[in-house]
C-alpha cells in the first residue's frame, strides 16, 4: 500500500480552540467547510467538543454533521441555493445566512411548517456576499416578518484581517458597529481573532487557526501557540546515486551538480502536493530538511538528500506539520496554507494520530 497519509491530531485540534478561547471570550463557532480544511468535516467536528457550534459551506455539509450525530448550532454559511433546502434546513435545525434578495424573496413564498435561526449577511467592504449597508434594515425587517424565521444574527466578513493597522479592517469594524445593532453579531474570522479584537463580538468564526495554521503573513501557527493538527507523511521508496551532470524527473528540470544521493518519496500532486513552487520547498527526513529537486510527479517527490546522514529505503518523510510549518511550504508554492489543506485529495487517506 502506498505509503502516503495524512496523520491527524485531534489533541493538537482541542488545543487551539483553546488558543482562541484564550483570546476571546465570544462563542465559538468552528468554522469547518471544505471537508474540515481537508482534515475530514466529521473528523473536526468530533474532536472540538467545546466548540459552540459550526460553520459550514452547504447544506450537504451540514447534513453530514447532523448523520454523524452532531446537534449543535450549525451555520450554512452561504445559506441556502434554492428554496427546496428550506424544508431540510428546518428540519435539521439549521442556521442559514442571508445574504441576497432571492433568498428573502424564497422564505416569503415558504408556506410551510416550521421555523430556523438565521443570519443576515452585511457587506461591510469586502463586496462579495452581503447586503449594502443601505439595504439591511429593510431586509432585516422583511426577515423579522416572517413566522419562518425565528432569531436572526447579524454578520459581516473582513477583507483584509491578517494586514496590521489596516485602515480598511477599522472601516469594516465600524461600519459593522453601526448597522448590527442587536446580538448575536460575528464578524471575525482567524485574522480578526488574533489582530482585532474589537472585532469579536457574541461570535467568533475561526476556521484555519483551529488546525494550526497561521493566516498572518509574518507568524507561523507555532509562533502564535498553535499546534499543527495534521502532519502529511509518506516514505522514501527509492534511493539512488545520481552523478554530476544527471538530470532527475519530467523535463529534466534539476540536474544534478555532483554526484549525489536522491530519494523518491511516495507522495505527489494526485494526493494533493503541489507541483508549481517558485522556489524549492523542502521535506523533513530524520529531522533534517532535504530539499525537493527536479518535478513533482503525480505520485512521487525526488529529493536531494546530501543533508540525510544515512538514508534509508523506508525512511519517514514529513511533507508538512509536525517540525516544518505547512505556511512555509504554501509560501514556496506562492499560495497560503488554506490551498495546500483544501487541496488535498480524496486517495490520500487521514488517520488519527495514534
Ligand atoms: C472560511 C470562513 C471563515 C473562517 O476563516 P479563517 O480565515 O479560516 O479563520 C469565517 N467566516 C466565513 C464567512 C468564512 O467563509
Amino acid at each position: 500500500m502506498r505509503p502516503a497519509c495524512a496523520v491527524l491530531d485531534g489533541e493538537a485540534l482541542r488545543h487551539n480552540l483553546k488558543v482562541v478561547r484564550a483570546q476571546s471570550s465570544a462563542q465559538i463557532m468552528a468554522v469547518i467547510k471544505a471537508n474540515g480544511y481537508g482534515h475530514g468535516l466529521c473528523w473536526s467536528a468530533r474532536n472540538l467538543p467545546e466548540a459552540d457550534g459550526f460553520g459550514v459551506a452547504s447544506l450537504e455539509e451540514g447534513l453530514a454533521l447532523r448523520a454523524a450525530g452532531i446537534d449543535r448550532d450549525i451555520c450554512l454559511l452561504e445559506g441556502f441555493f434554492s428554496a427546496e433546502e428550506i424544508p431540510l434546513i428546518i428540519q435539521e435545525r439549521l442556521a442559514p445566512v442571508i445574504h441576497e434578495h432571492h433568498q428573502i424573496a424564497a422564505l416569503q413564498r415558504y408556506a410551510g411548517p416550521g421555523a430556523f435561526d438565521a443570519w443576515i449577511k452585511i457587506d461591510t467592504g469586502m463586496h462579495r456576499l452581503g447586503f449594502a449597508p443601505d439595504e439591511v434594515r429593510a431586509a432585516q425587517a422583511a426577515l423579522e416578518a416572517l413566522p419562518v424565521i425565528r432569531r436572526i444574527g447579524l454578520m459581516s466578513h473582513l477583507a483584509s484581517a491578517e494586514t496590521r493597522a489596516c485602515p480598511e479592517t477599522t472601516h469594516q469594524i465600524a461600519t459593522f458597529r453601526t448597522l448590527a445593532e442587536t446580538a448575536p453579531r460575528s464578524l471575525a474570522n482567524s485574522a480578526g481573532i488574533l489582530l482585532w479584537p474589537q472585532s469579536h463580538h457574541e461570535w467568533v468564526r475561526p476556521g484555519l487557526m483551529l488546525f494550526g495554521a497561521s493566516p498572518l503573513p509574518d507568524a507561523d501557527g507555532p509562533t502564535l501557540g498553535l499546534r499543527p493538527v495534521m502532519t502529511l507523511k509518506s516514505r522514501l521508496i527509492s534511493i539512488r546515486r545520481r552523478h554530476a551532470g544527471d538530470a532527475i524527473g519530467y523535463g529534466g528540470a534539476y540536474r544534478c551538480p555532483e554526484d549525489m544521493p536522491v530519494g523518491v518519496v511516495g507522495i505527489g500532486y494526485g494526493d494533493g502536493y503541489p507541483r508549481e513552487f517558485r522556489r524549492p520547498p523542502s521535506v523533513l527526513i530524520s529531522g533534517r530538511r532535504a530539499p525537493v529537486v527536479g518535478r513533482v510527479s503525480m505520485d512521487m517527490v525526488t529529493v536531494d538528500l546530501r543533508s540525510i546522514p544515512e538514508p534509508d529505503i523506508g525512511d519517514e518523510v514529513i511533507l508538512w506539520g509536525e517540525g516544518l510549518p505547512v505556511e512555509e511550504v504554501a509560501d514556496a508554492a506562492g499560495t497560503v496554507p488554506y490551498t495546500l489543506l483544501c487541496g488535498l485529495t480524496q486517495r490520500l487517506p487521514r488517520w488519527p494520530a495514534a
